[in-house]
């Protein structure tokens, strides 16, 4: 094998030429290359054809690379990854028996008879190394090739993948490289902070650290700062601790985490459950958006009582009592309504918080005074009157103003639970 180590993927799979699927299991390979320190060269796309997938097997073994492919190994037909490997290092396939049998317990397990169009999953490359796999009935392969290069074979269901990584790949990787040498990341996510007072506030980690070792990466209402450390591993964890401090310092109160794995809704949820408090929602122009994203972290139930979509004037009164002459008086998208929205929710659904959004997200029923993206949000809270109250003019499309909004709306809870300043408040 080449050193330093240098390595291409080839995601494997019809659909992923198509319009509607991309390849990610490719980023989940690179994370762990960085990290062993190995350099990828290359990354390609194949169909199910074997014709094309042994050619790039071929030319990339014939370089003396790591190659790793995803993808391919199903049962039927169309999934030729294991003949095309095959014939590109020339060698036969041999059904494994004591996999079949494996196979034949997997199946039993689930109360099912194994259907003989899996046997093909047993096919074994000759000389290959096979790599058992807990999750699934595709086991990976692994074939070191003399002359140089290794070739591996994962399945393409992505949590089959990633156990076939931790169990066999890191482990290989580890034998071959050793820990260090590496590149590890880390991440701090920010809600709601223009990225370019995010910018400013983060200069000066720019002298400390190197610009090219920080990356901000921003979307509507949420921006990731992306940072790496190279070194032995106990010189990157070091490094990366002081990163992460001295980013999230910088960055102030809008850094809601610095875990890859955490949501700015699971950060409302850990935030009301820590507070033992409620929440219950009154959405308009979200639609439930706010609701769908809270109860999509898994104990939410902990904290969320539920809300209501309260599109029409009409269901804004039935369902949270908002007063009729409000709408006559100031329009439903009014700082009126959004708190009595709030407060109505909070009262009739008996929760500690109620949070509420009105807002035209176009792009139809805007006016001179009230134009596309206007939104008034409410916060209500134990105590008398609103705990907090925004509004705000979003730019952008329908789907860009609601996203937005529900940023917005989350990150008002997060900022009121843990005493910090609102969005748009200082530091
Ligand atoms: P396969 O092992 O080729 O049968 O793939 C099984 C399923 O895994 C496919 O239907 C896709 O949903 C998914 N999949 C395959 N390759 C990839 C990839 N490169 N990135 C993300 N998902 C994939
Ligand atoms: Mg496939």
């Amino acid at each position: 094998m080449m050193r330093p180590m240098k390595a291409v993927i080839l995601a494997v799979g019809s659909e992923l030429l198509g319009v509607d699927r991309l390849d990610t299991n490719s980023l989940k390979l690179t994370r762990v290359l960085e990290r062993y320190g190995v350099e990828l060269v290359g990354k390609a796309v194949a169909g199910d054809d074997e014709a094309e997938i042994a050619a790039e097997i071929g030319r990339r073994l014939g370089q003396g690379l790591l190659v790793l492919v995803t993808g391919g190994l199903g049962p039927t037909a169309d999934d030729c990854t294991r003949a095309a490997a095959a014939r590109a290092l020339g060698r036969g396939l041999t059904i494994d028996e004591a996999q079949v049998e494996r196979m034949r317990a997997m199946f039993a397990s689930f109360g099912r008879k194994m259907p003989e169009v899996n046997r093909r999953q047993a096919e074994l490359i000759d000389g290959a190394e096979l790599l058992h796999n807990p999750a699934g009935t595709a086991p990976g392969q692994l074939v070191e090739v003399p002359s140089g290069g290794a070739l591996f074979l994962f399945p393409g269901v992505p949590r089959e993948l990633e156990a076939l990584i931790g169990l066999h790949l890191e482990p290989w990787l580890e034998k071959k490289l050793g820990k260090e040498g590496g590149i590890e990341r880390g991440v701090i996510k920010v809600a709601c902070l223009p990225e370019s007072v995010l910018e400013e506030r983060i200069a000066p980690a720019y002298d400390r650290f190197g610009r090219a070792d920080i990356s901000v990466l921003a979307s509507p209402s949420e921006i990731r700062i992306q940072f790496f450390a190279r070194g032995t591993a106990a010189e990157r964890a070091a490094r990366l601790q002081e990163m992460t401090s001295c980013l999230t310092e910088l960055a102030g109160s809008a850094v809601f985490t610095d875990r890859e794995e955490t949501t700015l809704e699971s950060a409302v949820v850990e935030a009301l459950i820590a507070a033992g408090a409620t929440l219950s929602t009154a959405e308009s122009c979200t639609g439930g958006g706010i609701a769908t994203r809270i109860t999509s972290v898994a104990g939410s139930s902990a904290a969320f009582a539920g809300g209501a979509v309260t599109y029409s004037n009409e269901m804004k009164t039935l369902m949270v009592g908002v007063p009729p002459q409000l709408f006559a008086e100031v329009g439903a998208v009014s700082r009126e309504v959004a708190s009595a929205m709030a407060e109505g929710a909070r009262q009739r659904f008996g929760t500690t918080y109620g949070i509420a959004v009105s807002g035209i997200a176009g792009p139809g029923g805007g006016s001179p005074e009230k134009p596309v993206g206007t939104v008034h949000l409410a916060l209500a809270g134990p105590g008398d009157g609103d705990l907090a109250h925004r509004q705000v003019r979003f730019p952008g499309d329908r789907e860009r103003i609601r996203r937005m909004t529900e940023q917005l709306a989350l990150e008002m809870l997060r900022r009121s639970l843990l005493g910090l300043p609102l969005p748009g408040e200082a530091k």
